[in-house]
């Protein structure tokens, strides 16, 4: 268990009320199950803890790199994150562990572990179980970066935080639940996605941050559109739309975008719906977008598409000359890498 830091690994103080991040002894204290389980748990944890909004590519790459070292020692691992980015970081992980035939389970909770009725013992026991979960021939049965919460396993990226207030944080609304945890934990082996058995784990971190996310609103002016992109070594864009994919048909809009795309900067499209896919050209709105280069983003999440961008960007860098092999990220955006999106 990698243990960051978030909401799970606060305690509350007593006499200011204020969230502060457990010591690690503190922490511990609180799961004395972890003694008496029949599943064997090290813990690694960051050293501060940290909120998750402080997570960051290096702290991706931190986790991914601690995952790698310690992969052959474990049958799986569970990654205790501050709610609020563990869809980014769930999705990163999933980018940057490729071939993973081991279970990586994010997990975290909106109540720290002291106060009486969190969340966060429920979620974490079952992360570790989930972790833990093999088959009749020592498979693990889910081999994938996933999020559990509340009582849903979803695949990490498809999954993003719904609600800041209830147990039930998060939801996928692209792709169904991998498994569902009750009275008994039920998985889904149709919808789970399995590496071959024989491939080998490759660890793969490095980013290039040089990425916005461009989200249009009726009456958006043509000088915030150009503020963003001209940016200094802007190299990719989310660009969110409506609906299906749909923007404004005004003439400077497809100039402006064109010309970015010919600079070399990808721009991808990405709806602001939370469910459903993006589909250029079912509208004369998006054809624009088609013919400026604009590539189709379909059903992927904001979270996934921003840091699969990072990913390919930084991985698809010639470590001489800097440059990026554009056509190549292009492609890789356009194909799904580990069922971050369905295309159809
Ligand atoms: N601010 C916290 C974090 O994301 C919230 C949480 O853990 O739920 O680190």
């Amino acid at each position: 268990m990698i243990s960051t830091g978030g909401t799970i690994a606060m305690i509350k103080d007593s006499e200011t009320g204020v969230l502060h991040p457990a010591s690690f002894e503190e922490f511990k204290s609180y799961i004395p199950e972890l003694e008496y389980s029949s599943i064997h748990v090290d813990i690694i944890p960051f050293d501060p803890p940290i909120d998750s909004s402080d997570v960051n590519p290096e702290r991706w790459a931190q986790m991914a790199m601690l995952i790698g070292e310690n992969y052959q020692k474990y049958d799986g691992f569970v990654v205790l994150h501050g709610t609020d980015t563990m869809a980014y970081s769930g999705s990163a992980l999933s980018f940057m562990l490729k071939n993973l035939n081991k279970p990586v389970v994010f997990t975290g909770s909106q109540l720290p572990i002291g106060v009486l009725r969190s969340d966060a013992k429920e979620n974490l026991l079952t992360a570790i179980e989930i972790a833990a979960a093999q088959d009749e021939d020592g498979d693990a049965i889910v081999p994938e970066v996933t999020i559990f919460f509340e009582d849903h396993l979803y695949r990490a990226n498809r999954a993003t935080k719904k609600n800041s207030e209830r147990f039930s944080a998060f939801q996928s609304y692209n792709y169904d639940y991998l498994a569902t945890a009750g009275v008994h934990i039920h998985y889904f082996p149709g919808r789970i996605h399995y590496n071959s058995k024989h491939a080998r784990l490759c660890v793969r971190t490095k980013t290039n941050t040089n990425v916005a996310i461009l989200k249009l609103f009726p009456g958006i002016s043509r000088q915030v559109v150009e503020a963003i992109l001209s940016i200094p070594d802007l190299r990719a864009v989310v660009l969110e739309t409506f609906g299906t994919g749909n923007a404004p048909s005004d003439q400077w809009l497809y100039e402006d975008l064109k010309d970015a795309v010919d600079r070399g900067i990808i721009i991808v499209n990405k709806t602001q719906c939370i469910g459903g896919s993006v589909e250029m050209g079912r509208y004369q709105t998006s054809i624009n977008l088609l013919n400026a280069g604009v590539l189709s983003g379909y059903d992927i999440t904001t979270e996934a598409l921003v840091t699969k961008m990072m990913y390919l960007l930084g991985e698809n860098t010639d470590p001489k000359t800097g440059d990026i092999n554009i056509p190549l990220v292009k492609a890789l955006l356009s194909t799904s890498l580990c069922g971050e999106m369905t295309i159809e």
